[in-house]
């Protein structure tokens, strides 16, 4: 009994099985296929190849080749992750597949070094090396790169943003032989008036490899009561034995005393201005108690209130003329005069004086006069003694008068010039680089035994020949 139901139920499972059979190999249907992967991964700015699909109807044994469409793009420019769906259709079935195609950076940055010997500080404290990391996409990585000391080993890693890592290691020794470095905080000369204090400035060091900020021995002394010049040294070592030394120069001076004029007199005298630049020096001048002499002009009417500060503080104020026009005044007497009476009349406005010194445009030795007025300059010479005047040349120039534009030359023009007796200055305190030459100026003086005055009607005029 058994046995021949189990025979039947063999039957009935042997037709349903062929049945299926049957179907599966003769229903027709769509088959859509991916050619490749379905999930891809490309390089960022590699070409993308599409691989396709296989797209046919029919069955098992014949299939016909049909028409599909692609949805969505892949951009190989920008990471990310991109969707393809392929689609057919046909005889109202349709079939739907998706491939995953990611763009990636694969790519590690490239950390280039040019460092060849590695060396630490003895402290472990890394140093300065040379080295650069540059990446595909995030550009230059340099910054990000990070080095670290890994028992005997220097280890230099960079890492893109995404995470392809660059690493390079290298044996290095534990070795200082870099001296420190001592910068002077303030000037490596200073000036100081006697009777006033000294101010420590102190120094700045920079060191490789150690901080040596409190490190820093300063020797030597500066005694403000006696003019004379000092040197204050600065010494430094750093922990490997490395030494630095600097020194600072401290001269302290006396004010300038006012004596008779006898030997070693400077007269410092400028031209042309007041002008923009001439408070400017009157600062200097007062910083150092030095009187000078200015040769006043109205060529900048806007500064005349320094010509009255220039009396205020004991300068010499003197006339050069009114419009330092050369064509006007030595064309005659009677200009001459009448320039010379307009610059009197503003002096004596402005200081409440009149002044007895005067110095003629180019000086009495000029020839450019004579295009104006043949002889005028001995007439000229002669009427302003008669008037109760007195003319002054000068015995050394700066140069400012359009041979240099050069500080540092107006100042060695003049300190490399300077007589035994007395030295009239011709400067022109309109020319900013030539007030600029002043402060180191009367630093010489002062520092090598020299006296300044301004002038008055007992001065030496320093005369020039009359070429006129
Ligand atoms: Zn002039």
């Amino acid at each position: 009994m058994n046995k021949k139901r189990l025979m039947i139920l063999s039957i009935i499972l042997g037709v349903i099985l062929l049945i299926c059979i049957l179907v599966l190999f003769f229903k027709k249907d769509i088959k859509l296929e991916l050619i490749g992967k379905a999930n891809m991964s490309i390089d960022i700015n590699d070409t993308y190849k599409e691989p396709k699909v296989k797209a046919c109807y029919g069955n098992i044994f014949s299939c016909k080749k049909i028409e599909y469409t692609t949805k969505g793009i892949v951009d190989t420019t920008k990471i990310g992750t991109y969707k393809l769906r392929y689609k057919a259709t046909y005889n109202k079935k349709s079939k739907e597949i998706t491939r995953v195609v990611k763009v990636v950076d694969k790519k590690n940055p490239e950390l280039t070094i040019n460092t060849k010997e590695f060396t630490i500080c003895p402290s472990g404290k890394l140093k300065n090396y040379d080295y650069k990391a540059e990446d595909n996409l995030d550009g230059d990585l340099t910054d990000k790169v990070d080095i670290k000391v890994d028992y005997d080993k220097l280890v230099f890693t960079v890492q893109d943003k995404a995470n392809n890592v660059t690493k390079k290691t290298f044996s290095y020794k534990k070795e200082d032989l870099e001296a420190p470095s001592i910068t002077l905080n303030g000037n490596k000369t200073e000036y100081i008036l006697v009777g006033n204090s000294y101010i420590e400035d102190g120094v700045t060091v920079n060191d490789n490899c150690d901080d040596l900020t409190d490190k820093v021995k300063i020797s030597g002394s500066v005694d403000t009561n006696n003019p004379g010049t000092y040197t204050i040294t600065y010494e430094v070592e750093d922990e490997s034995g490395n030494k630095a030394q600097e020194t600072r120069t401290v001269i302290v001076y006396n004010k300038n005393i006012d004596v008779e004029p006898s030997s070693k007199t400077i007269y410092l005298t400028f031209d042309d201005g007041p002008g923009p630049h001439t408070a400017r020096l009157l600062d200097v001048l007062k910083k150092y108690n030095v009187k000078a002499t200015f040769f006043v002009t109205n060529q900048y009417p806007a500064y005349e209130n320094m010509i009255t500060r220039e009396a205020e503080e004991g300068h010499a104020v003197a006339i050069h003329t009114y419009t330092h026009n050369y064509s006007y005044v030595y064309s005659s007497v009677d200009n001459y005069f009448a320039d010379l009476n307009n610059m009197q009349d503003k002096i004596k406005r402005l200081t409440g004086k009149e002044t007895k010194l005067v110095r003629f445009p180019g000086g009495s030795s000029n020839t450019i006069s004579r295009n104006y007025c043949s002889g005028i300059m001995s007439t000229l010479a002669n009427e302003l003694e008669v008037r109760g005047y007195k003319y002054f040349d000068w015995n050394v120039v700066s140069g400012d008068a359009g041979e240099t534009k050069s500080t540092s030359q107006i100042i060695s023009n003049v300190t490399s010039n300077l007589r035994s007796s007395y030295t009239i200055v011709l400067q022109h305190d309109v020319k900013s680089y030539s007030v600029d030459a002043v402060e180191a100026i009367i630093q010489y003086g002062l520092t090598h035994g020299y006296n300044f005055a301004p002038l008055d009607v007992t001065s030496p005029g320093a005369h020039q020949r009359i070429n006129n």
